[in-house]
């Protein structure tokens, strides 16, 4: 904490824009300016007026350093005709990030899990390290072609505080499903390739089972190795050995807690909600929660509709029997419905899907788009229940994240905003925004640096 509060003293001359541009009530978030300023739970200092605590909360957003800890990206955006330089069709990209005076964002190299039959063969393997290392190369050329003057790959905590202080952006790299990691001659090698491609988390599996880890959906589906593989856990300790936060947003439960068990570092949630205030299996129970805490890690909590607000009862009944009278299977997402084939169906039958999804939609409305508030609602839960110290933020964008008020980068202000309304100090915010990541990832990097040492000294022997 403490080079975060030093740094909370430094001008920051890109987020002047921010200043100006809510001065002009450009940005949408100014719809919580009308609100009444609420009871505060957090201080004894007395009820600001509406303009006191914009201000307040303006100051407070300009000093700390913002780390969104889950961006997805779009490989088309990276390229010389096209890429983040500009405002591209994204909801992170440069000129929405110096709007929003967000400073730091976790860029995805994320591989959907295959479930076609040379999956865990070795085509399948190859499909998913390529794709992962297209999208490692995509986030470099973002940093060092495309737009190197305004924002840098950091590759520590250090780094990230030493490119902030210099007023530009900072990207980082996170790994969204160790499926590319590839099978048993393979993975535990690529660890280290891909921390030397700067990837500094990981998570075992995303939606269905990797060769590596259970996923939360197994809950549906059941289970393909009651929690971590074997070669998951040589995983684990080999990104223990290079200092790679091991992330648990997707993996299930039952991982979860056996990564707490093997890992010699604290975890993360990189982009994960409350399930006691949103009762879905990619949500952290309050078992989990306190397991994080003893663990010294932090959950990052996300500003993703579908985690924040969860669907009523009836409709989730008639859901599960749509999908077993179309036989879909529990990792195909109801959005991508949609948008694209879906496997197993032919387009008549996908015409159909659709018919009676929309009457499904009209008899059991979906809940309302969740709200900045929704996640504060979810941060002050995490916080009460397991402290300041392990809780922190994460938005999802471009990858199904976003809610009212926090629809992109540009609009980042207005969570700092609600904060600061629900009585939040400026040190606390400090640490919800990106100093108990930073925590985090500097323990990782001395467990890291210790276990190379200990290495060293026996071979010496
Ligand atoms: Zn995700």
């Amino acid at each position: 904490m403490k080079n975060v509060s030093n740094l909370s003293n430094l001008r920051h001359p890109l987020k002047t824009c921010v200043v100006a541009l809510l001065a002009c009530g450009m940005l949408s978030g100014l719809a919580y300016a009308s609100e009444a300023a609420q009871p505060n739970p957090h201080s004894a200092a007395k009820p600001m007026s509406e303009a006191q605590l914009i201000a307040k909360a303006k100051a407070i957003h300009k000093h700390v350093l913002t780390i969104d800890t889950h961006n997805d990206i779009d490989i088309n955006n990276f390229a010389f005709s096209r890429n983040y330089s500009q405002d591209v069709d994204s909801q992170v990209n440069l000129p929405k990030m110096i709007a929003g005076g967000l400073d730091a964002s976790f860029f995805i190299v994320y591989t959907g899990q295959s479930s076609e039959p040379d999956a865990f063969e070795a085509a399948g393997y190859k499909k998913a390290y390529d794709s992962a290392i297209n999208m490692f190369e995509a986030i470099h050329r973002m940093t060092t072609v495309f737009a190197p003057n305004q924002i840098e790959l950091a590759r520590s905590a250090a780094d990230v505080e030493r490119i902030h202080a210099k007023g530009k952006k900072v990207a980082l790299i996170g790994v969204e499903n160790g499926y590319p990691l590839g099978d048993e001659k393979t993975a535990v090698k690529r660890v280290k390739q891909f921390y030397e491609r700067g990837a500094r988390y990981i998570s075992l599996a995303h939606q269905g089972h990797s060769q590596l880890s259970d996923s939360n959906t197994g809950e549906q589906s059941g289970w393909k190795w009651n929690g971590l593989s074997p070669l998951g856990k040589q995983v684990i300790s080999e990104m223990n050995r290079f200092g790679i936060m091991i992330d648990v947003s997707h993996p299930s439960k039952e991982s979860m807690l056996q990564t707490l068990k093997l890992s010699k570092a604290p975890i993360i949630a990189s982009h994960s909600a409350v399930r006691s205030l949103a009762d879905v299996s990619r949500n952290m129970d309050d078992e989990q929660m306190l397991a994080l805490k003893a663990n010294n890690g932090v959950i990052q909590i996300v500003g993703f509709s579908a985690y924040l607000k969860t669907d009523a009862p009836e409709r989730r009944i008639a859901q599960k029997a749509l999908r077993e009278e179309f036989k879909l299977p529990d990792t195909l997402w109801w959005q991508a419905i949609r948008h694209a084939n879906v496997p197993n169906l032919s387009d008549g039958q996908r015409e159909q899907l659709i018919i009676r999804l929309d009457a499904l939609d009209a008899a059991f409305p979906p809940p309302k788009r969740a709200t900045v508030k929704d996640l504060v609602d979810h941060i002050d839960y995490a916080v009460n229940k397991i402290g300041i110290d392990h809780v922190g933020i994460s938005s999802d964008f471009d990858g199904g994240g976003g809610i009212d008020g926090w629809n992109d980068a540009s609009e980042t202000f207005n969570v700092t905003l609600e904060l600061v309304r629900r009585g939040y100090t400026e040190k606390q915010i400090a640490q919800l925004w990106g100093g108990n990541l930073l925590r985090v990832m500097r323990d990782v990097e001395q467990v890291a640096a210790k276990i190379q040492a200990d290495e060293k000294k026996t071979a010496a022997k």
